[in-house]
This record gives C-alpha cells, sequence and structure tokens, in this order.
C-alpha cells in the first residue's frame, strides 16, 4: 500500500478512528477495560496498525498509524497497562521472530488477550543490564533456564515474556546474551509481587528453577541477545517518552489546573506562573515525541532521540510533583478513601519516583544523550573487552 494517503482518505480514516473511539473509550483504565477495547479496535480493522494482516495486525501504513495515535491522544488513556505488551514485546516480535513465532504469538497479543512482559533487570543488573546472570543451557530440544529477574511490570498478569539470559559466559559481556520467549505459566517459574507506595502491586520478582522452553523459543540469533535488547530498549523509551502523545497534549497541566480550579489556588501568581511551566514543558515534549515518531515514521530505527523524550517526561514528573504539593499540600501525599477527589494527584506524586528509574535511569539516558546525541566522550568501562566469567563477582 502506498504510504501517502490522500488528503480525503487521510480525513475518512481520520473519521473512522473518531467513530471507533467515542464509542470504546469510556472503559476505564484497567486491563480488562484495556483488553476489551484492544479486542474491539482488532474487529474494527484498527488493532496492530502496521503489522501485517497474517500476523493479527491491520496492515496499515504508517501514515495510517500517525492518524490513529493522532486522534487516539484526544480521548481518555485506556491502553496503557499494554504498554510493554505493545509498545515493546509486539515490535521485538516482529522484528526478530521467525515467520512461525510471528504466526503463534502475534495475533493474541495485538488482541490483548495474551498480554506480555519484559524480563532484563537483575538484583545486580540494572543500569548494566548486560551483567545479568540468569542462564540459558540447550538440552537437546530445550533450553533450560536458572536465575532470577527483578521489577518485572505485570508479570503476574502476563502469558508470556521476553526473557535475555547467558547462554555464553566464556565471552564478553554484551557477546554471551540471548533472548527468549517464555511461558509465565511454565513449570519452574515462581513471580512474587513487590508492594509499592501507593498500595498497588504493579511489578514483581520472578525466579527460574530448571523451567524448560522449546528450543525454537530462542528469539533471533543466538548470541545476539544484546543487540536485540537495546533495539528493545529504544522502542521502550519512545513508548514511555511518547505515551498518547500523538499531538499536543498536557495531561498534567490538565491535571493540575482542574485540582487548583477548584481548591481556589488557581488565583495565586506564583500557582499559575507554575502552571505555565508545566503548559510550557508538556508542550516541547510532545512536539519532541512527535518528531520521534516521525523519524520512525520515514523509516528510521527508534535511535538515541527516544532518551530525550524519556527524560524529558521524568523532569517533568519531577516539577509536577513539587507544583501538585504547592497547590494541594498534605492532599497531594495522602488521600482517604477511593473515589476522593484528590486521589488522581496523589497516585501522580508518589509514582512519580518511578518515571526516572523505569526504562532506564535519568542518568543512563544522560549518558546515552551525551555519548551518542552530542558526541561527548563515553561513559568509562571497566570491563570492555574481558570475558564474563572472569569478571570478578560474575
Ligand atoms: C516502575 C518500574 C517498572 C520497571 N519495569 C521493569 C520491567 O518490566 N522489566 C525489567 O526488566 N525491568 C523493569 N524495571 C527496572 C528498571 O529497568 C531498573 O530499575 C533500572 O534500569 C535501574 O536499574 P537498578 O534499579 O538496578 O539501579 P542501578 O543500576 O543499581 O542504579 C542505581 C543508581 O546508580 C546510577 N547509575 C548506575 N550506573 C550509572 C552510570 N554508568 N552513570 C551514572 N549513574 C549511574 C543510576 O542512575 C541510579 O541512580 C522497572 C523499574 C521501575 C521503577
Amino acid at each position: 500500500m502506498s504510504e501517502k494517503l490522500r488528503t480525503e482518505e487521510a480525513a475518512d480514516f481520520a473519521q473512522r478512528c473518531r467513530t471507533f473511539l467515542s464509542a470504546h473509550t469510556g472503559g476505564g483504565r484497567s486491563i480488562e477495560a484495556a483488553r476489551d477495547f484492544l479486542g474491539a479496535a482488532v474487529d474494527a480493522g484498527l488493532g496492530g496498525i502496521v503489522y501485517p494482516q497474517e500476523f493479527g495486525g491491520a496492515g496499515l501504513t504508517k501514515e495510517h498509524d500517525k492518524i490513529w495515535r493522532s486522534e487516539k491522544s484526544r480521548f481518555p488513556l485506556v491502553d496503557t497497562e499494554y504498554i510493554i505488551s505493545h509498545g515493546m514485546c509486539l515490535p521485538v516480535l516482529n522484528d526478530f521472530g521467525t515467520s512461525e513465532q510471528k504466526k503463534q504469538f502475534m495475533p493474541s497479543n495485538i488482541t490483548g488477550e495474551h498480554m506480555w512482559c519484559q524480563m532484563f533487570s537483575e538484583p545486580n543488573a540494572g543500569s548494566d543490564v548486560a551483567s545479568l546472570r540468569t542462564t540459558a543451557v540447550l538440552d537437546g530440544d530445550e533450553w533450560i533456564i536458572n536465575g532470577q529477574k527483578v521489577w518485572t511490570t505485570l508479570a503476574h498478569r502476563s502469558h508470556y515474556g521476553v526473557l535475555i539470559a547467558r547462554t555464553n559466559p566464556e565471552v564478553p559481556k554484551h557477546a554471551g546474551i540471548s533472548m527468549f520467549i517464555v511461558d509465565m505459566a511454565a513449570p519452574g517459574v515462581e513471580i512474587r509481587p513487590i508492594h509499592q507506595i501507593d498500595g498497588g502491586q504493579h511489578f514483581n520478582e520472578v525466579f527460574f528453577t530448571d523451567v524448560r522452553i522449546p528450543k525454537d523459543w530462542l528469539l533471533g540469533e543466538q548470541n545476539n541477545g544484546w543487540n536485540q535488547a537495546t533495539a528493545m530498549l529504544m522502542y521502550e523509551r519512545v513508548a514511555i517518552g511518547t505515551a498518547g502523545s500523538g499531538d499536543i497534549t498536557r495531561r498534567n497541566f490538565d491535571m493540575l489546573a482542574k485540582r487548583a480550579r477548584k481548591n481556589g489556588r488557581i488565583a495565586d501568581p506564583v500557582v499559575r506562573d507554575e502552571l505555565m511551566t508545566i503548559y510550557a514543558m508538556e508542550t516541547c515534549k510532545s512536539l519532541v515525541a512527535m518528531r520521534t515518531r516521525a523519524e520512525m515514521k520515514a523509516g528510521k530505527a527508534p535511535g538515541p532521540g527516544g532518551s530525550l523524550g524519556k527524560l524529558s517526561g521524568s523532569v517533568i514528573s519531577r516539577r509536577v510533583r513539587a507544583v501538585a504539593q504547592n497547590i494541594d499540600g498534605l492532599g497531594s501525599i495522602a488521600w482517604q478513601f477511593e473515589g476522593d477527589a484528590g486521589q488522581e494527584l496523589t497516585r501522580h506524586v508518589l509514582n512519580s519516583f518511578q518515571d526516572g528509574i523505569a526504562g532506564g535511569t535519568d542518568e543512563i539516558q544522560r549518558n546515552i544523550i551525551g555519548d551518542r546525541v552530542l558526541g561527548l566522550p563515553r561513559d568509562i568501562s571497566v570491563d570492555k573487552g574481558v570475558p564474563f566469567n572472569e569478571i570478578a563477582g560474575s
């Protein structure tokens, strides 16, 4: 299909998206509501827009995807719980999966029937994830997995996960890693919840004890896992940095202004000044996100520019926390009961601490931007070229 849509085709498609979104975005932000939304999108020919029909997608163009995102950004967020499943695991399956893997795994991922999680981080391998110690050893027709992951978002709700594990300890750390598809219900997979500050339980520790997976669930090439993981992290930063932003959106500003109007603080000149700063920052972030999406639409692989969007989201989040505290005082860090009007703000304040960590910390984004966007000298690497099994503590 030609990439450039005629004006009337684009207008018709936008109208089709709007009609669908008006009818299907009222279900709230639960996983169940998201699954219903995604299933309905597939039925309407609007699910997995850019993915081939034979793998469960709509087989449309990136131009259609841009229109879809732009229209979607004007409606309430519904499918954010699928950000890892769709924003990270799906493109990686599409980029690196065999035809059989794509046929087997992509359709139920796209409909939301099967949720996917990302199993990269370990207790001693977060920013430096290439130091991971989980192992995968080939035994006949199966891989045997042993080790531990941590901070695995939604592992407890996921059917499958994308795992990276060490397949060769005798080469430098980046060179001996492979990527796998894991059935989260397989014997030997144990998922333990981590409880969060806001009372939620969104992520987990995941333990693997002699977990067996089929030989052909290796995703991509053996020992090429680091390159694939880097691609997935780029998708992750783009997904986080551009979430809900096919257009200029200012969701934090809207949330804060609503609260300030409600409790009368909107008349305070300092509050107004702070609100306008958030307004300007969110506008810039949307524009950066739109540029990143436009680059991807033009065929560029997601690059280190994705780190800009991710970092600015985190910087904004921290600032929003301070403004929320100024507007709402104690109300911004405590609430009394479900349905309390201040709850949206409170949850944001409590959860804002995650934004500078999840998907790579702010320091790591700054390193990437310094090194790969600005051309500054690289961060020091003390174990470059050293076989993994000769690194102290490995
Ligand atoms: C909400 C949330 C969801 C997550 N979901 C997932 C998930 O689904 N799957 C998954 O695999 N992981 C997930 N993570 C884990 C996340 O990727 C890691 O927490 C993150 O990469 C940081 O690793 P770490 O926690 O081990 O911190 P560390 O790497 O130990 O970092 C500690 C501190 O040292 C700093 N630091 C480290 N190295 C450098 C350096 N070279 N230069 C400058 N400073 C440095 C860091 O910036 C940080 O301040 C999630 C985390 C959060 C908060």
